[in-house]
């Protein structure tokens, strides 16, 4: 037993206990030790919280979206007064440093779920073709499934555009860190989301997670993580046509061309790589660099890359942090023992601290770009870097993946943008442009189905009905 222990599951609106009498322990991943259990929950908890979320749904949806707006400014205010704490329990489950987990693990969803409340508030206007009046209906209940890495943003991107929507929700927070979307649980509770409208069964995914992407009373499962297990939810959902929006892996090229500001293209483009100890979905982790400049970028990189400071999360100091699990950093360190490219920075033998899985910011040049380290997803703190000749040769080579998630391209303005709109990705940011929390966000190829965030993502979320007079 630990203060942070979390003993229930969040269904119609109550704290109740697990059908069963596991539960799931809770890692700080930079020391290792069990900070708090949580329920892992079973299929007959996931028949519960379906049944709450169905008997909610028919309400919810007549709801009009202005007020349903009106319920997600409140748990805008009661999530607001609990951001310190998220940042501190991210860092707890997941290890982020202090200073990006307030900016980005708590700051983010913040943002997303104000843009969802204002966007809800306007309500939603009909749309007339010829005789045909277009009306958009929320697609029912919905499966919410998510990962570890931004673990309150993922599920706030799904939840405040399915609740805006019209949807009710069965969220299953992902195993390794289930304490931060308890805080979103508690928000609901003090924001009065209606009984049924939310509801949560924490547990692992073969159990909880296959029994939601199965289950008939399920209208739509919203999955975001690995693109093997996006394969499995868009099976089980395929056998009763259920809808699917998947959001999974990324293989993403940061494209430092001719014309560029190398300097700050690689110096970004580390950041980039890096963020969140490389557990990014979106992560540039190849840096493709014009022959004119190879020599200097990878020489700036590795140095970059060996002044990053690691270590504990909590320091003000840390750059970066461990990695989430014992797992991921073995199965991290496989990747960068088989690499058959020159190491430049970090590596196994880098020094690290001895307890948590840390693994140093390592960057690889050289690196081909049929190899596993240029095909693979490594999630962790792992740099390939890749020369190109010409513009054409670069975007070959940026689209030489079965994943098209997201990507940056650096050089003049013109020639940029013309190297973008060639990239097969959901999302390309030109020169450094920033993040859009009101952008659509999504991928092609094996990164995904769909889209999330803003408008785009709000649709995902309801079905369109044309009515004939
Ligand atoms: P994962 O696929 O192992 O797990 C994600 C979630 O799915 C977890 O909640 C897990 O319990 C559940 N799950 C596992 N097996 C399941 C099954 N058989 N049926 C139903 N649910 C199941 O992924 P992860 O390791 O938690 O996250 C890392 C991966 O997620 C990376 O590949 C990363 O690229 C991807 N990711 C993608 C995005 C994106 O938006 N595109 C964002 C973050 C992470």
């Amino acid at each position: 037993m630990t203060s942070l222990d979390r003993p229930h599951l969040f269904i119609a609106g109550e704290w109740v206990p697990s059908s069963g009498s596991s539960s799931i322990e809770v890692e700080n991943p930079a020391t290792e030790e069990v900070i708090a259990h949580v329920p892992a929950g079973t299929a007959s908890d996931v028949d519960r919280a379906v049944a709450a979320a169905r008997d909610a749904f028919d309400g919810w949806a007549a709801t009009p979206m202005a007020e349903r707006g009106a319920v997600l400014d409140r748990l805008h205010t009661a999530l607001s007064a609990r951001a310190d704490e998220v940042a501190k329990t991210v860092g707890l489950e997941l290890g982020t440093p202090l200073k990006v987990a307030k900016a980005v693990q708590a700051g983010l969803p913040l943002t997303v779920l104000r843009g969802y409340a204002d966007l809800a508030a306007r309500g939603s206007a009909a749309e007339q073709i010829g005789n045909s009046l277009i009306e958009r209906e929320p697609v029912g209940v919905v499966g919410a499934i998510t990962p570890w890495n931004y673990p309150l943003h993922q599920v706030v991107a799904k939840v405040a555009a399915a609740l805006a929507a019209g949807c009710t929700v069965v969220l299953k927070p992902s195993e390794l860190t289930p304490l931060v979307a308890y805080l979103l649980m508690d928000a609901a509770v003090e924001a009065g989301v209606p009984a049924g409208v939310l509801n949560m069964v924490t547990g692992t995914g073969p159990v909880v997670g296959a029994a939601i992407a199965g289950h008939p009373g399920v209208d739509m499962v919203s999955f975001t993580g690995s693109t093997a297990t996006g394969k499995a939810i868009a099976h089980a959902a395929a056998d009763r046509i259920a809808k699917v929006a998947l959001e999974l892996g990324g293989k993403s090229a940061n494209v430092i061309l001719e014309d560029a500001d190398v300097t700050k293209a690689v110096k970004v483009g580390v950041g980039n790589a890096f963020l969140n100890s490389g557990q990014t979905c979106t992560a540039w982790t190849r840096m493709l660099v014009h022959r004119s400049h190879y020599d200097e970028a990878v020489s700036l990189a590795a140095k970059t890359a060996s002044g990053y400071s690691v270590g504990d999360p909590f320091d003000e100091g840390t750059r970066l942090g461990p990695l989430v699990s014992g797992a991921q950093r073995a199965r991290v360190r496989g990747f960068v023992e088989r690499a058959s490219a020159r190491l430049v920075a970090g590596g196994l033998d880098a020094p690290v601290p001895a307890a948590g899985h840390f693994v140093a910011p390592t960057v690889f040049a050289d690196v081909d770009p049929d190899s596993e380290l240029a095909q693979e997803e490594i999630f962790g703190p792992v740099l390939s870097i890749i020369p190109f000749g010409d513009d054409d040769e670069a975007v070959a080579i940026a689209n030489n993946s079965r994943y098209g998630l997201a990507g940056g391209v650096w050089g003049s303005p013109e020639r940029a943008l013309a190297v973008a709109r060639r990239m097969r990705t959901g999302a390309v940011d030109v020169n450094g442009g920033a993040f859009n929390p009101f952008a659509p966000f999504g991928g092609y190829k094996q990164s995904g189905v769909g889209r999330e965030l803003g408008e785009y993502g709000l649709d995902e979320f309801r079905q369109v009905k044309a009515i004939q007079r």
